[in-house]
């Protein structure tokens, strides 16, 4: 059955549509065919492809729980053609749904270590199913810091739930915005500014971030800096992406295929293909 979920799109409602703040929607969806919810399994970092009929496909990060795979949270920031038609949906309508794709967070690998988390703008998405997989699993897995860094702070969406998972044990929330408004709790400046901030143990602890590439290779380049292994540090690619089964050759970094190799790469791996401009 997984195959075929991933090569022709199948329909799947909505069911329900929260703005979490200007053009930013996450929608939740569930299929309308029994057998595909029986069937369907994703991993903490995969995506979809969600397609509307006559305007186009897009690949969406899957921001869920993996233990509810028969409703499938998407967080989706209007942008474009798809994107800025997909943030209108309401409950009841359609869309094509077709996956998971893609590699997902080296969870099994972190268990009983360290987890940082380093986000910029919306690169939260993909990272919401691990926080909500390591906070149901608590017990598995050492200190949790979660480091967000937006452009500006009316840019932050989801306050509450940071708010929240600060209040869980042996867990630590760190926000930065470049342009910080009146009542910012948090740090005026870059997120890589924060890590002088928090206790980082460089050889206990596996860093999951996502974000615009640049963010990511400075944040990269500064945790090998302090004595990070660039094998623990993990990115999520967010490549322009077309049939996301390795085909197109749209989302291709060097030799990889980031739909299929990705999205989820250790930055041991991709780091020098970063530093190539152009690639
Ligand atoms: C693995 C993966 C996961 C993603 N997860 C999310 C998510 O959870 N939420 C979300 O809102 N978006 C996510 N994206 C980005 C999203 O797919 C793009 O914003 C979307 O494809 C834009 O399509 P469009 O038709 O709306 O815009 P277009 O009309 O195609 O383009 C609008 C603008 O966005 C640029 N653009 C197009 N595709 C991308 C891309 N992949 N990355 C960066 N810029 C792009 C174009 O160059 C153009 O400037 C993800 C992308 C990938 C590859």
């Amino acid at each position: 059955m997984a195959e075929p979920l991933r090569h022709a799109p199948w329909e799947a409602e909505v069911v329900d549509a929260t703005t979490e703040s200007p053009g930013i929607v996450t929608l939740r969806l569930r299929a309308t065919d029994r057998a595909i919810r029986a069937a369907y399994r994703f991993r903490p970092g995969q995506f979809n492809m969600l397609y509307l009929f006559g305007v186009g496909e897009v690949p969406i990060s899957i921001s869920s729980d993996p233990d509810d795979p028969e409703t499938l949270a998407h967080t989706v920031r209007g942008v474009g053609r798809v994107t800025n038609k997909l943030v209108t949906l309401a409950p009841g309508d359609r869309v094509g749904l077709r996956g998971p794709f893609g590699s997902s967070w080296p969870l099994a690998r972190a268990e009983g270590r360290d987890v940082l988390v380093v986000t910029g703008g919306l690169g939260c998405a993909p990272v919401v199913s691990v926080i909500d997989y390591i906070m149901a699993r608590r017990q598995d897995f050492g200190h949790l810091t979660i480091l967000q860094g937006v452009k500006h702070s009316q840019d932050l969406i989801w306050r509450s739930r940071y708010a929240a998972w600060e209040r869980e044990p042996d867990t630590e929330v760190g926000l930065a915005a470049n342009v910080a408004g009146e009542n910012w709790p948090g740090h005026q400046g870059l997120v890589t500014e924060l890590f002088d901030r928090y206790p980082l143990d460089p050889a206990a602890t596996e860093t999951m971030m996502c974000g615009p590439e640049p963010m990511m290779r400075a944040a990269a380049e500064d945790l090998t800096g302090r004595g990070f292994d660039p094998g623990s540090i993990w990115l999520s690619m967010e490549r322009n992406m077309h049939c996301a089964v390795a085909r197109c050759g749209h989302c291709q970094l060097g030799p990889h295929f980031v739909c299929r190799d990705g999205p989820v790469f250790p930055y041991g791996r991709i780091g020098e293909l970063l530093a190539v401009k152009g690639l």
